[in-house]
């Protein structure tokens, strides 16, 4: 497909689902600028042929990328900032005007913008799950400073070989392990997302000041948040990472930061679809 008006994407299998292509539109009809954001499917074996065909296309100026492409996408474009051995995860790959493609990966800071104001030096943090989101928490966790980070996986390999490739001190635990107690706990497994099996853990080792924080936003309020309510804990839902890596995609494709100043509307479109 090659058009004028230009255009960026999200890709991934399935795709449907997808919130991008909502947020996006929401800041370009903001801002009045004439340009389209898509969710297209793209297959794993589609993969090498899509990115070949788009870095040709002009008025593409990149794409989101989400599962099953994150680390596939490492091996077909360019890696200046060095992602593959901080993240070892791409999730957004920018066009550049010579038809290069450019790979960096925005859910770091994304994950790290809700809780920046927070000292986490020296602190120990639970991460749940150790797939790509897993990756770019704990890279964010690391620039902030995190003392030692517990994973708690089904894979214990893939968590022990998260924590060396992040080089932090930790620990990894199976899922059904009482959790120690902690600052900071960090689901960035699938489970209690719409379609999936809750996310059961005991709460109670967490002191009265920690922070649970959900990288799942569907449903926004998951089993796992209610429960941290009811014990009266700081909680942060998914949506602000969604919106912070997003904002971070668009001023990369569109080349200007979106109008941030109207978050809590776009939060209430999310929430309404
Ligand atoms: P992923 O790469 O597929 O990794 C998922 C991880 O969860 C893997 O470690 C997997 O274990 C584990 N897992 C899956 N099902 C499990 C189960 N039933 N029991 C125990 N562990 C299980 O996915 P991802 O990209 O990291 O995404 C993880 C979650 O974060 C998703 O809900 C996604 O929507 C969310 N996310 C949110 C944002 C945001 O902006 N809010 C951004 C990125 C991701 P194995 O390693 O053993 O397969």
């Amino acid at each position: 497909m090659t058009t004028d008006m230009p255009y960026a994407e999200v890709i991934g299998d399935p795709i449907a689902h997808s919130k991008s292509p909502l947020i996006h539109k929401f800041w370009l009809e903001r801002l009045t600028i004439e340009a389209d954001y898509r969710a297209c499917r793209v297959t794993p074996s589609e993969l090498p042929g899509y990115i070949e065909q788009r870095s040709a296309d002009p008025a593409w100026r990149g794409c989101n990328v989400t599962i099953p492409h994150k680390i596939a996408m490492l091996d077909l474009v360019d890696d200046p900032g060095g992602v593959r051995e901080k993240i070892g995860a791409m999730n957004t790959i920018v066009r550049q005007k010579d038809g290069s493609l450019i790979g960096t990966n925005t859910d770091a800071a994304g994950f790290l913008a809700p809780i920046a104001d927070g000292d986490w030096s020296g602190k120990h943090a639970l991460v749940i799950g150790a797939g790509g989101a897993a990756r770019a928490v704990l890279f964010a966790l690391k620039q902030a400073g995190i003392g030692k980070i517990t994973m708690v996986a089904r894979s214990g390999l893939k968590a022990t070989g998260l924590l060396m490739q992040a080089s932090i001190k930790g620990s990894v635990l199976p899922m059904d392990a009482r959790l120690p107690e902690a600052d900071l706990l960090i689901n960035a497994s699938p489970l209690g997302m719409t379609g999936q099996p809750a996310l059961e853990i005991d709460l109670d080792p967490l002191p009265s000041d920690a922070l649970v924080y959900d990288l799942v936003y569907a449903p926004l309020e998951t089993k796992l948040l209610r429960a941290a309510k009811k014990r009266d804990l700081a909680v942060v839902d998914g949506l602000d990472m969604l919106i912070g890596q997003a904002a971070l995609a668009f001023e990369l494709f569109f080349g200007t930061t979106p109008p941030m100043e109207q978050d809590a509307e776009l939060r209430k479109l999310l929430v309404a679809r």
